[in-house]
């Protein structure tokens, strides 16, 4: 009986990640065969240690080597105000604007009855505890159908709260992703929010 050899399992592994086709965890896969054994230790140590030493902040769901993350520990920030995120990546995007002062949460995904994600699968519950102690909540989800089905019943639920509810511009191309908008685009679809 055949066993995998070592390189197609190499081959699968990178064919497993997110926007791999074949042809590229193929090129990846001999390309790791290519370094010597000093720059492969360092590359699987990298992936081993960011996985040990990076969690999820307990107040905002974002990706951090600390608990709390340095925007929720951080006194300079607005913490009455939270932007409301699909994916840790988001956070980044944000950041990159420089325009943004208040704090995160990150939902982890969006409503989508179809790939069976409801609310109990989203850190909403979290984000409802939070908000005692909240002037705005901004909801930043993408311009997709799912994100504007989550920012509309994240608005059904904040709302009776007394908090005020506020959604990004639509400045940001339809179906358009937060993580890869310019920092231009997204700082002006932050800058035009409005009350939801
Ligand atoms: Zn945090």
């Amino acid at each position: 009986m055949a066993t995998t050899s070592p390189l197609t399992k190499l081959i699968e592994q990178f064919r497993s990640l997110p926007g791999i086709g074949a042809k590229t965890a193929a090129r990846l896969a001999y390309h790791v065969l290519s370094l010597n054994k000093e720059q492969v230790a360092a590359l699987a140590q990298a992936i081993i240690n960011a996985k040990e030493k990076i969690t999820y902040c307990s107040i905002c769901y974002s990706l951090t080597d600390k608990d709390p993350c340095a925007v929720c520990s951080a006194a300079a920030r607005d913490h009455t105000k939270i932007c409301v995120i699909e994916q840790p990546q988001d956070v980044a995007a944000m950041e990159r604007t420089h325009k943004y002062q208040g704090v995160y949460h990150v939902l982890h995904g969006v409503l989508s009855p179809l790939d069976g994600v409801g609310p109990e699968d989203l850190r909403i519950k979290e984000l409802l505890l939070r908000v005692p102690n909240i002037e705005e909540v901004i909801i930043a989800t993408n311009s997709t159908v799912e994100g504007e089905a989550t920012a509309m019943y994240l608005a059904r639920l904040l709302k009776p709260l007394g908090v005020k509810v506020t959604r990004i511009a639509h400045g940001l191309p339809v179906g358009g992703d937060i993580e890869y908008a310019d920092e231009v685009t997204l700082s002006k679809a932050l800058e035009n929010r409005r009350e939801m």
